[in-house]
């Protein structure tokens, strides 16, 4: 199919991009990779009168170390960038590693972090990784900025609290001090979007948790914290046991939707995996750098 006729501009400012956004409420449409809109477009699932294609702002690509040792990265970062970036490697070697999972390659030369995370697909892995981070999103429009938390930022599947008029213009992933990390998934195939995912940050002090984060995708509507499993994890060794306590205490609740891919029990047993599968290996990882 092709699109509905739309009108099309291109500005190459983000002060212009939000005149044309505030103009047009209700008929305007942001494209960035176009990765997302370009099929959404040619499946006439959304019809806008104008695509404002914000793909050219320069001010929107960069990435930049804070002073703790955290990022703070424009919203037209290509998924490619964040995946072979030596400073996003050094900051947080867990991203990399996420970025492989997403899609394949012509998307990710294509795709923006900004906008993975306005599309706000539930099995996609930037969600999953700015709520693992803690990170903040920030949103220009001509009212001027606004940051929302990522634990505020999605509100159900293909869902979050942008109004019509706002870009998203940078993610800041403040630092934090872990020594393990990890990150599973499973997909049919490789490139397409997980049925679960699951993804961990540690900091280990004498064989000891002082820190921890545990973040799931492809089980709720959004992106999800599990802070039952981290409250089981803090201040504990790592033993087998205390991983198997998080493990169920991650997975508790847990109700993932019926689809064409797997059932809800399915996806509940495959998320303990891969729970499991992530504690560990963010353990291993600890103890290296710390023995
Ligand atoms: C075959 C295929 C497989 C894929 N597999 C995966 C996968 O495994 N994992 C994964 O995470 N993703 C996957 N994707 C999606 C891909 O990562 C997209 O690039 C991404 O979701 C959207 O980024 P984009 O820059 O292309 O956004 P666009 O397609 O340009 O826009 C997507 C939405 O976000 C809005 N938007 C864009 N930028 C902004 C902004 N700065 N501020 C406010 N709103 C904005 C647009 O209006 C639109 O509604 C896949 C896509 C395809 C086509």
């Amino acid at each position: 199919m092709k699109p509905a006729p739309f009108d099309y501009c291109c500005p190459d400012s983000v002060e212009e991009a939000v005149q044309l956004l505030a103009a047009n409420v209700g008929e305007a449409k942001i494209m960035a990779g176009g990765q997302s809109l370009g099929p959404m477009l040619n499946f006439r699932v959304v019809r806008p009168g104008l695509v404002v294609d914000v793909s050219r702002i320069l001010e929107l690509d960069f990435v930049r170390e804070r002073k703790d040792g955290g990022l703070s990265v424009g919203a037209l970062t290509r998924h490619r960038v964040l995946e072979t970036s030596r400073l996003v490697a050094r900051c947080f070697p867990i991203i990399p590693d996420i970025m492989q999972h997403v899609a394949h390659l012509a998307i990710r030369n294509r795709g923006t972090i900004g906008g993975s995370l306005s599309h706000a697909d539930p099995a996609a892995e930037l969600p999953m990784l700015v709520r693992l981070l803690d990170a903040e999103i920030v949103a220009r429009s001509t009212q001027g900025e606004r940051t929302v938390s990522a634990h505020d930022f999605f509100v159900g599947p293909l869902s979050t609290v942008l109004e019509d008029d706002e870009l998203v213009v940078r993610i800041e992933l403040p630092g934090m001090r872990h020594n393990g990390w990890a990150f599973e998934e499973f997909a049919r195939r490789a490139g397409d979007f997980a049925l679960s995912a699951c993804g961990v940050l540690v900091r280990l002090e004498e064989d000891c948790v002082r820190d921890v984060r545990v973040a799931m995708m492809g089980v709720g509507d959004t992106p999800l914290r599990r802070s039952e499993a981290e409250a089981a994890l803090k201040g504990e060794v790592l033993s087998d046991a205390v991983i198997e306590r998080a493990v169920q205490a991650a997975c508790e609740g847990l109700e993932p939707r019926q689809d064409l891919h797997a059932s809800p029990e399915f996806r509940r047993h495959l998320s303990a995996v891969l729970v499991r599968r992530c504690i560990r290996r963010a353990r291993e990882r600890a103890l290296s750098v710390n023995h």
